[in-house]
């Protein structure tokens, strides 16, 4: 019988979260993308032996804000990390760790933060400054500097299975492993380069999307392969950090593909095809190595004995776009950004196999990993325990509709700051700009997608009549979401990013 014996307090299950940054669904084997871009047989794994979440949600489609939302169980506008301009994390704030390690758990988070103040929570972290970088990178661990060798992928994977080595064995553990990859500039490891045989990947429908029937946020934005990818972004200059002897491998791929791209002189729409391509290869690249690292640390586990007695869940800070409309990036209310790859693992907890098509959220980890442990979770968290479901059960009053906000603007990338409420099939958001002396917000409008006429969201239907009922029941029941969820009416200045405060605390 699966999930149908309490848990005793001496038999705390271990917990790891492998978490990585800006790792698409579309990017991941088990969720079937029709490209078929990619396998990652260990991903794959975890959910043929748990279960596979369809419709997992970001509650702000950005690195920190999205790590605050995880450790907090809260909403940006709760816990206070609103973007990556100018919030730092308030480490005095109730998190899941430190009520883990309060209850006897040893704790560590190992690689990418992003949260600019010190961890807190943990007895071990040794993390990423900032971004961190693909080669050789410096990280700080328990508060001094430190200086690797190696690609940090696997540096990450080695220090975390180094840690589960090396902890004290009577405690039950808590361990973060956090990636860089494949966050921007995707900069994969020299044993992946290549790869893919240099594959013409199939593109997606909406690749030269021309963003007509939505409102000026979608055409205003700054994330396409067409104007916003970088010299750096195509590889037509190596990494930072790399060193001699692995720049050699790096140029014996990249050189004679950049001289050929360079003497075929591209324009318009081939050169866009040419971006979107060594874009998959270099993205698709550094996932190879996270799937690798989610391999190590499950071999770890198998060859320990500690397979069953461990929660492993595998997931990403939010999704990404790989081509869709002709972007890179994130931030959205939209699908690709919105939903994020989640699966987990417990065996003779959670029955293998299972595929589950509930709303669920990143919000949802903190109140599953206490209920994993056996404490209570606090009243004031957002989320949900998803044990029931991944027991298997079906919740009569789970969340058939999610609140989403997103506020960071202009920079990077000029996506405009909306909220809005998303259910199975609808999504109802407005976008605004709110201006500096109080006054209206300018421009500021909404929209309506329907996923089941237009699944690609390539159109509002807002001002369609035939949606008035439906756009009144969205509005009504965005209001009880925002009510619940204690959403300010004006969110603060700096929730905003440089939009009001262009000089403060740049990283
Ligand atoms: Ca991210």
């Amino acid at each position: 019988m699966f999930g149908t014996v309490p848990l005793m307090a001496a038999e705390k299950p271990n917990i790891i979260l492998i978490f990585s940054d800006d790792h698409a669904y579309q990017a991941i084997s088990c969720y079937g993308d029709s490209r078929k871009l990619i396998e990652t047989p260990n991903i794959d794994r975890m959910a043929r032996e748990g279960i596979r979440f369809d419709r997992c949600l970001v509650t702000n489609s950005i690195c920190g804000p999205s790590r605050a939302t995880i450790l907090t169980g809260k909403y940006s506008h709760l816990n206070g990390f609103y973007n990556n301009t100018n919030s730092r994390f308030d480490g005095s704030q109730v998190t899941f760790p430190k009520l883990l390690q309060k209850a006897g758990y040893q704790t560590a988070i190992i690689g990418k933060w992003h949260l600019v103040t010190n961890p807190t929570g943990f007895d071990h972290w040794h993390i990423l400054p900032g971004q961190g970088r693909y080669y050789n990178p410096p990280m700080i661990k328990d508060g001094q500097p430190v200086q690797h060798e190696g690609y940090t992928t696997d540096l990450i994977a080695d220090f975390s299975i180094e840690w589960l080595k090396n902890r004290d064995k009577s405690k039950p553990f808590l361990l973060m492993s956090h990636h860089k990859a494949p966050h921007r500039e995707w900069s994969p490891a020299l044993r992946h380069l290549g790869w893919d045989n240099d594959r013409r990947y199939p593109e997606p429908a909406t690749l030269f999307d021309d963003y007509a029937n939505r409102g000026v946020a979608v055409r205003d934005q700054d994330m396409t392969l067409e104007k916003t990818f970088t010299p750096l972004d195509a590889k037509l200059v190596p990494p930072p950090g790399i060193n001699a002897e692995q720049l050699k491998a790096w140029n014996a791929y990249y050189e004679p593909r950049n001289k050929a791209f360079q003497d075929a002189q591209l324009a318009g729409k081939e050169l866009v095809r040419w971006r979107y391509n060594r874009y998959l290869h270099d993205y698709l690249g550094c996932v190879k190595a996270v799937d690798e690292a989610v391999g190590k640390i499950l071999k770890y586990l198998d060859d320990e004995g500690l397979s069953k007695n461990t929660l492993v869940i595998y997931s990403s800070d939010q999704g990404f776009y790989l081509g869709e409309h002709g972007w890179f990036d994130k931030r959205w209310i939209f699908e690709e950004s919105l939903r994020t790859p989640f699966v987990a693992r417990w065996p003779g907890v959670i029955p293998p196999g299972q595929v589950n098509a509930q709303i669920v959220s990143l919000l949802d980890i903190a109140p599953t990993f206490l209920e994993a442990a056996g404490l209570e979770v606090p009243a004031d968290m957002q989320g949900r325990s998803l044990l029931p479901l991944m027991r298997g059960q079906k919740p009569q009053d789970w969340r058939k509709s999610f609140y989403y906000e997103y506020y960071e603007y202009p920079t990077p990338h000029r996506v405009m700051p909306h909220y809005g409420v998303v259910t199975d099939r609808f999504k109802l958001a407005r976008f605004y700009v709110p201006q500096a002396d109080g006054s209206k917000p300018d421009p500021d409008y909404w929209e309506l997608y329907d996923r089941h006429k237009d699944p690609l969201e390539t159109k509002s239907f807002y001002n369609d009549p035939a949606y008035a009922d439906t756009i009144k029941e969205l509005h009504a029941e965005l209001d009880r979401l925002r009510h619940e969820l204690k959403a300010p009416a004006t969110p603060p200045k700096e929730a905003y990013g440089n939009l009001f405060m262009p000089k403060k605390n740049k990283k």
